[in-house]
């Protein structure tokens, strides 16, 4: 059976291109100030790495970059809790980031010297306060950074439920609907062309994930956007020694609301190269060089097609529709090796066994921080992209400061760091080790 054709507007104030947590939030916001907002998702809402995350909300271990967003953000989770029609598993319970050699140590110990000036509740535990932690006595780990008014939630149901509260508030959330591309008048966004019809509009935010970059090209302007495959699972339920969310030693976990764990590895994802690695490649050198002994390299056959193809017309099918939702291959090898560490580790997960596994294509820039706010060469067109792996978190605030930049008014944090001419501009891509 068809889906059946979704009833588009003939014209809106702003039209948001895609239905993850950075659309979503962003729709519900402007939806909230009284703009007349449609939000168009190839797929379903948070098909892809929005509801494929860990559900990590944290400060802890942020690009500084971020952070006054990041803290903003927090705020903001708080305040749409009561909104929302559903529990989301939203809890402040804390992340820690466990150290059980001198390297990674120093690390935590580097990163809260540098964030001094924002008064954030961080500090490091001793080695029996991490053991304490986690329910062992063995002094297996050397401390641990910590973080109390960091939180958590389920990400399969918030940003569905954000989705729902924007439609209370009025935004139509069109899902089956792929954009292909904007219209322009004089030079200006006048509109865009779904799959379905044209969308008359005066602003566009492109939220499209890792679909952005294609998006873009087509269009003729360029955004230095690659992709890693991460692969993650969740347990069976196991008993709860803590409230936290652990990270590090091989293995992290997450409590989730059904009483099982999300559990993965950080550092472990997979770069699969398609031919847009090529184009940015001297971009990405000094995060590939940083990264290149924890990520596994592959060519990215599976979808190499749809994501390899760079011109379309307004009457063709796009990318967008030949791939409604991107739903990659877990690796079994590691989530196999993922669990083993875990258990040694956890001792509330000695008994646990993976109740499911998926995997999800985060897209990074450069430099690993987001690429917000307006693309200078088409006006009327916004960006809100690039939210390299730690996204799901920061959300909310980049809905709201989003919602802000369209409607013309002042963002409630600076977000010029995070500027698309960055790219453009000499010295202007930063690695987060040079921040
Ligand atoms: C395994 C994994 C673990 C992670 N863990 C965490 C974590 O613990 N904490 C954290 O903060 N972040 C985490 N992240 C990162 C976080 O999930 C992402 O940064 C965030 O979800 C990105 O949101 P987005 O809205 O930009 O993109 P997406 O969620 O990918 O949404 C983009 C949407 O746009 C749609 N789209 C694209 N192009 C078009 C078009 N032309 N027309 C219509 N629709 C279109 C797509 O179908 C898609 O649904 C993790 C990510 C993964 C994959």
């Amino acid at each position: 059976m068809t889906a059946p054709v979704p009833t588009i507007p003939t014209s809106v104030d702003v039209v948001v291109i895609g239905g993850g947590i950075a659309g979503v939030c962003t729709a519900y916001y402007l939806a909230r100030s009284g703009v007349k907002v449609a939000l168009c998702e190839k797929g379903r809402i948070a098909g892809e790495q929005s509801s494929r995350n860990w559900g990590w909300i944290r400060k802890q271990g942020r690009d500084l970059r971020e952070m006054p967003l990041m803290i903003e953000s927090l705020r903001c989770w708080h305040a749409l809790i009561p909104e929302l029609d559903e529990d989301i598993g939203f809890k402040v319970g804390g992340v820690t980031y466990l150290a059980d050699n001198e390297k990674d140590l120093q690390r935590h110990e580097a990163w809260l010297e540098s964030v001094g000036t924002f008064q954030l509740d961080s500090r490091m535990l001793s080695p029996a306060e991490a053991d304490a932690m986690l329910g062992r006595t063995d002094r297996r780990l050397l401390g641990a950074l910590h973080t109390a008014s960091d939180a958590r939630a389920e990400p399969a149901k918030a940003v569905p439920a954000i989705a729902r509260a924007a439609d209370r508030l009025g935004a139509t959330i069109l899902t089956d609907t792929a954009v292909r591309s904007i219209d322009r008048e004089a030079g200006r966004i006048s509109g865009v062309v779904t799959e379905h019809g044209r969308i008359a509009c005066q602003s566009v935010v492109l939220a499209g994930g890792v679909w952005s970059r294609p998006f873009l090209e087509n269009i003729g302007l360029d955004l230095p956007q690659l992709a890693v495959r991460s692969s993650v699972q969740r347990t069976t339920s196991a008993p709860r020694l803590s409230e936290s969310t652990f990270g590090g030693v091989g293995a992290s976990i997450r409590p989730r609301q059904d009483g099982g764990y999300t559990v993965a590895r950080s550092g472990a994802a997979q770069f699969d190269i398609i031919p847009a690695a090529f184009t940015h490649f001297w971009s990405f050198a000094p995060t590939l060089r940083a990264q290149w002994r924890i990520m596994k390299i592959r060519f990215g056959r599976p979808f190499f097609d749809a994501w390899g193809q760079r011109r379309w017309r307004d009457d063709q099918m796009s990318p967008f529709e030949a791939v409604r939702v991107l739903d990659p291959t877990p690796d079994g090898v590691l989530l196999d090796d993922v669990m083993r560490t875990a258990r040694q580790l956890y001792p509330q997960l000695a008994e646990a066994v993976p109740a499911e596994r998926w995997a999800g294509m985060i897209d990074v820039t450069p430099d690993e921080v987001p690429a917000l706010g307006p693309i200078d060469a088409v006006p009327g067109l916004f960006l809100a992209t690039g939210l390299s792996g730690h996204g799901f978190g920061i959300g909310p605030g980049l809905g709201y400061a989003m919602a802000q930049m369209v409607r013309g008014e002042p963002t409630v944090v600076d977000l010029s760091a995070l500027r698309y001419s960055r790219f453009k501009e000499p010295g202007g891509i930063v690695t987060a080790a040079e921040v």
